[in-house]
């Protein structure tokens, strides 16, 4: 049985860019997980967390996967590590940040995994990437462009163009 998942990537040290590449190409890189579509990239503030960090570039990918969610987890984090997140701060600066935002419709609370993830339906980092991505998509039952419109990060976010 395979499922539909939508992961959420951040990066805010480093070539964030070439991260966020580079670590889509790592998650599909097993027959366990295969990419279904790919958001734009977008700048945006830092939300939480010590004053001062970099802005963040962020993304959104829907993948269809056999993994179990704690197999899923388990993989991104990996990729996470290969690419030197370190834990520190919480919400602190990152080479990378994955969350899992959906898996299916399963809706779970563990301390170590929550979905649908609790606070994507209130970041516009994560809701408008995904609406851009699939606008008929929708997070607890509402559009996820509805949701980016009303949440309070939606005025720092910007598409990135590499470059800049
Ligand atoms: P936030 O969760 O607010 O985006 P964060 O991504 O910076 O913060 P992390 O340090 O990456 O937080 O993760 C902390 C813990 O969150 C992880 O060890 C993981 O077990 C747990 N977690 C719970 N639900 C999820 C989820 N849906 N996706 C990813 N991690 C999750
Ligand atoms: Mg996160
Ligand atoms: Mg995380």
């Amino acid at each position: 049985m395979t499922v539909r998942s939508v992961l959420a990537l951040g990066s805010n040290l480093g070539e964030r860019g070439d991260t966020l590449s580079l670590a889509v190409a790592d998650l599909v890189d097993t027959p366990h997980v295969r990419l279904r579509e790919v958001s734009p990239v977008v700048q945006t503030r830092p939300v939480g967390g010590p004053a001062g960090q970099p802005d963040y570039l962020n993304m959104v990918i829907e993948v269809e996967t056999d993994l179990s969610p704690f197999e899923l987890l388990a993989h991104c984090q990996a990729v996470e590590n290969k690419h030197h997140r370190v834990r520190e701060v919480r919400w602190g600066p990152r080479t990378l940040d994955i969350d899992i935002i959906t898996y299916g419709d399963l809706v779970m609370e563990d301390e170590r995994l929550t979905l649908p993830h609790p606070r994507a339906s209130g970041r516009a980092f994560v809701l408008q990437p995904w609406a851009w991505m699939d606008s008929a998509a929708t997070l607890n039952g509402v559009p996820v462009g509805e949701l980016a419109a009303a949440a309070a990060d939606l005025d720092g976010l910007e598409p990135f163009e590499p470059g800049n």
